[in-house]
């Protein structure tokens, strides 16, 4: 592996450097939550190392699989902690933000957390809306529906 590096995806640019003590510098630039954002992180283990241990296994849209992903405070980002996020007229849909930042290739993004029967009921929808083709048919849908209308 190459000490000094780049890392390009259309989501983020991260520059690689590698330590004398083995560990590496990665300056981070990118979009995020629409203002630009530049970071400079430094490890003291190898990218492959970091890569491999540590945080949650989860998608990264940047590096468009799953990976393992740190979660990150707005505040060390230098942004207002957040409160939890609404749909105007619709108190049943709420969630909570979440930074993350993915141990590869080290793009920043923002997760929502929300009630486990918002997406079953969301499965159910796209089941109900969708083409029969492999959501259908015995067996396929475990979700049972909630009553419109009640709270849950
Ligand atoms: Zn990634």
């Amino acid at each position: 592996m190459r000490r000094n590096r780049t890392i390009t995806t259309a989501l983020v640019q991260t520059r690689i450097r590698g330590d004398r003590d083995g560990g590496f510098r990665a300056l981070v630039s990118q979009q995020f939550d629409g203002r630009a954002l530049r970071r400079e992180l430094q490890f003291s283990v190898s990218p492959e190392q970091l890569a491999e241990s540590g945080g949650a296994a989860m998608y990264c849209p940047s590096c468009r699989a799953r990976r393992r992903c740190d979660a990150i405070t707005f505040t060390s980002l230098g942004l207002e902690p957040q409160r939890r996020h609404g749909l105007g007229g619709r108190p049943e849909i709420s969630w909570s933000r979440r930074v993350r930042m993915c141990r590869s290739c080290f793009y920043h993004f923002i997760t929502a957390e929300v009630s486990e029967s918002l997406i079953l009921e969301m499965g159910e929808m796209l089941d109900e809306k969708g083409d029969d083709s492999e959501t259908a048919g015995p067996g396929a849908s475990t979700v049972i529906p909630f009553r419109r209308g009640r709270p849950r």
